[in-house]
């Protein structure tokens, strides 16, 4: 089909949700797709990245499965921070030893680098910040980029992250905050670690009071002699300065990062202490309340984080990004026949994937901030019962396929 008659998509951001849709949309002949990346080069900020069964559907839908390996999730302990006594063990039966489909930690590099080798040559443009859009009165949404060059598309996939510019621009009001959470991120080699018992022998969250700390490994092993692990930092307890830069992969100090475990045991600490100066990155967890529409204008949608800021809960915020652009890739499918197809196809994905992050936020979400009183055994608890208890199935488990299914059985599948 020429270039000048097929219907012109303009994807803003090359995290997993702007590739993921660059990978689905440019299967479809009647789109013409490009994809703007503010950063120069491919970057991806942070350490690992868990994925399960819902990340490995969407994964081979996009074709991009094939190449993501990690760490093997077999035991998840949790701990008491202070005195490592253990609360719980959770196994994964399914992640017997080389099956590398059930939940692993990958690093976020290797999953971006698998979903790249899938996108065709010539879609992606770097060094292109998006600094606003305009509705046009014709037809279309004009970009304008911070390098001074403009773009007209017919649909804008905003896939701009969770600050993203395409939200603000269509919900101006919708603000984000501050949730008082810090992550301090790194990986090392695993053999820095070895010596220190309990430290890397399985998957691990150590609970304290004001923050928590969580091992990974991150690399399959039989791939590697030297394979990665991962520590990450978290507090609940951080100051907002106003007017400061939102710190989001920033370097963080040894003796800053020290400061927040220095009530636990001594293995974390020492563990922390192992990390070489300058390894460490900051990530401020800003979030937003939900949309009650992830569409607008009748020509632009939001994927990802842009769509949901929830600031990492549930940890499958990637895959929830990938889901987005799959289905979203469907409905163009489905409509392009149509009299309006880029209207119906908005509103079909709006109404399919709006529901599902009202389930997540509505019915799931308290359950992050465990109730206020209590002492803090009760605290430990909720916060082990969080990840044990629960169903999670129609997240971790989404067959995201069997959606798509089930929303054309529905009767009401719009043309
Ligand atoms: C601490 C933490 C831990 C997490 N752990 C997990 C986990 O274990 N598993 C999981 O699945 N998810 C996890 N998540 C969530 C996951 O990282 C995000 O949900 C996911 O990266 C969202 O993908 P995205 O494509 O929507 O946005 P992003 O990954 O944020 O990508 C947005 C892209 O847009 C680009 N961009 C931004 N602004 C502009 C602009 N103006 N113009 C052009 N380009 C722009 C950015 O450079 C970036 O490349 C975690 C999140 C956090 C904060």
């Amino acid at each position: 089909m020429p270039a000048q008659s097929r219907t012109s998509v303009a994807i803003v951001g090359g995290g997993p949700g702007g590739i993921g849709a660059a990978i689905a949309l440019s299967k479809l002949p009647f789109l013409q797709v490009t994809l703007f990346e503010k950063n120069p080069e491919p970057r991806e900020a942070g350490a690992g990245i868990s994925l399960s069964t819902n990340a490995w559907k969407v994964l081979d839908l996009l074709g991009a499965s094939e190449g993501v390996k990690g760490g093997s999730k077999q035991n998840t302990y949790q701990r008491n921070a202070y005195t490592g006594k253990v609360i719980s063990i959770a196994e994964h039966p399914e992640n017997s030893a080389g099956e590398h489909r059930g939940s692993i930690r990958a690093r976020r590099t290797r999953l971006q680098r698998e979903l790249l080798s899938k996108v065709p040559e010539g879609i992606i443009q770097y060094g292109k910040k998006l600094i606003r859009q305009e509705d046009l009165p014709t037809a279309g949404v004009g970009l304008h980029f911070q390098d001074g060059t403009y773009f007209v598309a017919d649909l804008v996939i905003g896939a701009d992250g969770l600050h993203s510019v395409v939200r603000r621009t269509l919900f101006p009001d919708h603000e984000l905050r501050f949730t008082g959470n810090t992550q301090w991120r790194v990986l090392l080699p695993k053999a820095l670690l070895a010596h220190l018992p309990d430290i890397t022998s399985a998957t691990g969250w150590w609970w304290g009071e004001q923050g928590h700390v969580y091992f990974s490994d991150v690399d399959d092993e039989t791939e590697t002699d030297d394979p990665y692990f991962e520590i990450t930092v978290r507090s609940y307890i951080e100051e907002f300065t106003a007017g400061e830069t939102v710190s989001w992969g920033i370097p963080a100090s040894n003796a800053k990062v020290a400061s927040r475990v220095l009530q636990f045991d001594e293995r974390v600490q020492q563990a922390v202490g192992a990390v070489p100066e300058g390894q460490w990155r900051e990530f401020s967890a800003y979030a937003g309340p939900r949309l009650a529409e992830i569409i607008g204008w009748n020509k632009v949608a939001l994927v990802g984080d842009a769509s949901h800021p929830l600031s990492g809960a549930f940890g499958s915020g990637a895959t929830f990004a990938m889901e987005d652009a799959w289905i979203l890739s469907r409905a163009l499918e489905h409509t392009h026949l149509s009299s309006e197809p880029i209207k119906n196809a908005l509103e079909i994905f709006n109404h399919i994937r709006t529901p599902y992050y009202d389930r997540m936020c509505g019915s799931h979400l308290h359950q992050q901030c465990p109730s206020e009183g209590g002492d803090f055994d009760d605290f430990l608890q909720a916060k082990v019962d969080m990840f044990i208890n629960g169903d999670k199935d129609f997240i971790y488990k989404n067959d995201i396929e069997k959606v798509w299914r089930e929303y054309l059985q529905e009767g009401q599948a719009k043309l």
